[in-house]
């Protein structure tokens, strides 16, 4: 039987939200068993406590990433914490926030990844729940597909595609989504966007934080930034990684097989909403 886990230690990250573009300062701490993964906003009144569960998210606001509430307290962007807290395996953990937004670090999850790490991952005196399924699913939200299959692990099996001459189709598939995985082939991959959307994606008060050490910016004549790309396929890993972020959200670690078509934030959380009508805790 597997154990509940937390970090040993406090550990601290901080840098500058990517689309509020405001510096910001994040605390992981310990957490008992059973707390699950609560963000606490310490720069308010308060310090509101918000759950990262599905319940709480913000699906209409969950355009460029995906955001949680508590009334008016909120949290953007908050996947690649997520993702990282998920395959690290960590149940329980308190992520103190002083902002309304992570900071965004390199783009990639290593920042988030590595600091917990070193805060290293410690088993509570508490059975650990995995939700499974008994049947598979399958459903469709505009654009992006989804199934999921009974299994005893954790996999994903991504496609992504875009109308853009240099991102036609990427595919990936991961056979086990597990720490060091996780930090090799997945946590590297950066943020992207086309640089056409960086227009609108101001005018909408988004991506104020973007620049080019912190998203990869896809132009028709290539790739726009300096540094070479970590992986030939970087995108599709970064989709991976938001999508383990997105899915951590049912509130439990996941044992199934999910393939998925063309995610994005808001149908990866129509989508965990599907999975836990069929899923049992077990
Ligand atoms: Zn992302």
């Amino acid at each position: 039987m597997s154990k509940q886990t937390t970090i040993k230690k406090e550990v601290s990250v901080q840098g500058v939200g990517l689309h509020t573009g405001k510096e910001s300062k994040i605390v992981f701490k310990p957490a008992r068993a059973d707390e699950g993964i609560v963000f606490v906003r310490v720069d308010l009144p308060n310090k509101p406590h918000i759950k990262a569960v599905v319940k709480n998210t913000l699906a209409s606001q969950a355009v460029r990433g995906s955001v949680i509430a508590n009334g008016d307290a909120t949290v953007y962007t908050i996947e690649h914490i997520m993702a990282s807290v998920s395959a690290l395996g960590i149940d329980n953990l308190i992520i103190e926030i002083d902002s309304a937004e992570p900071p965004i670090l390199d783009g990639s999850a290593l920042g988030f990844a590595g600091v917990l790490d070193e805060a290293q991952v410690t088993e509570l005196e508490a059975a650990k729940k995995y939700l499974t399924l008994a049947q598979p699913i399958s459903v469709s939200f505009g654009v992006s597909r989804y199934w999921a299959y009974p299994c005893d692990h954790f996999e994903i099996d991504a496609t992504i595609g875009f109308d853009h001459p240099l991102l036609k189709m990427q595919h990936l598939a991961i056979p086990e989504i597990n720490r060091d995985v996780f930090l090799k082939e997945i946590a590297p991959a950066k943020t992207f966007c086309f640089d056409y959307e960086i227009e609108s994606l101001l005018a909408n008060n988004l991506g104020k934080g973007g620049n080019m050490s912190n998203a990869i910016v896809i132009g028709l004549d290539g790739i726009h930034n300096e540094e070479p790309l970590r992986f030939k396929d970087e995108f599709v890993r970064h989709k991976i990684l938001d999508l383990i972020g997105d899915l951590y959200l049912a509130g439990h670690s996941i044992k199934a097989q999910v393939v998925v078509d063309k995610p994005g934030h808001k149908n990866n959380i129509h989508f965990v909403e599907e999975l836990l009508k069929k899923a049992v805790l077990v």
